[in-house]
């Protein structure tokens, strides 16, 4: 288990140019050649010799990881960082819910002086409060049930909270848009998420869905095709993000580490994911 990892390289293979030992690495949650005809569209997540950590490849909660396509997969962070423990949290969530949630902007559209909403409060909606504000969202409402959640998502950038449900949220988005959001981020993958998605986007508008689809069977398509309401969504190319966002925490600029919310060792692994199933904990970080 465990795709979402950051580690000191011990050692590299005959063929690995740009990584050396003693660097400091952090990884995507897919791993890739970075070669390919699609790493070089930037779609990392469908290399053609990709996978996932812990599907086709030993995770990141252990004590040592092998990283294939080393050159492909990782990126260097500067030696810069170390005894710099606040920084190296900020950088942790790049490997997967920053990077997820700003791909979630990226397809719906997001731009400066806009109006987003985000359906989710959990780490990668509210990273993509934080995704929303850094490409200059002026509105940011985000839907969510949990107050804690949602008072950090107010904290990240979120100007207006909406804790209904269903159709009551809808409306309430409506009526607070004048029609809908322009970009709507989907970060969920249920069928309530997407249908709420779907009724909250307004016309012309785009709906980016980063939330892993369980169970959506059916979907609006006559409010999608009269809305004229683009729907874009996949498993989030990390890679092609990661020394942009990575760019922004060394400067200071982004600081996703409030997600993590629970420190634990590698025996406290169990302990992490009942947390995390109880909804006592919003991301468990693993300290070896
Ligand atoms: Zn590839």
């Amino acid at each position: 288990m465990g795709h979402e990892w950051m580690g000191m390289v011990e050692d590299v293979g005959s063929q690995v140019t740009t990584i050396k030992r003693g660097d400091r690495v952090i990884a995507p949650f897919a791993f890739s050649d970075g070669t390919c005809e699609f790493c070089r569209k930037g779609l990392y997540t469908n290399c053609l010799h990709g996978g996932f950590w812990g599907q086709t490849h030993d995770g990141g909660q252990a004590e040592a990881i092998r990283s294939p396509f080393a050159d492909g997969t990782l990126v260097v962070v500067p030696s810069s960082v170390e005894g710099d423990e606040a920084r190296l949290r900020a950088i942790l969530p790049l490997t997967d819910v920053m990077g997820t949630g700003h791909y979630a902007a990226v397809l719906a559209g997001v731009h400066p002086g806009g109006t987003v909403a985000i359906v989710g409060d959990g780490a990668v909606g509210l990273c993509g409060v934080l995704a929303a504000r850094r490409l200059g969202a002026g509105r940011i409402l985000l839907l969510g049930h949990q107050e804690s959640r949602l008072e950090l998502g107010r904290r990240f950038g979120a100007t207006d909270l909406v804790t209904s449900r269903g159709e009551q949220a809808e409306r309430e988005v409506i009526e607070l848009t004048a029609g809908g959001a322009e970009a709507v981020m989907e970060c969920v993958g249920t069928k309530a998420s997407m249908d709420t998605a779907v009724a909250i986007a307004r016309p012309g508008g785009s709906i980016g869905y980063v939330g892993v689809p369980h169970g959506i069977e059916q979907i609006n398509l006559e409010r999608l095709f009269f809305g004229h309401i683009a729907l874009r969504g996949g498993s989030a190319p990390v890679r092609a993000y990661l020394p942009e966002l990575l760019a922004d925490v060394l400067a200071g600029r982004l600081d996703p580490s409030p997600v993590l919310d629970l420190t634990v060792d590698l025996d406290g692994v169990p302990s992490g994911y009942d947390a995390m199933d109880q909804r006592k904990a919003l991301k468990v970080m693993v300290r070896l």
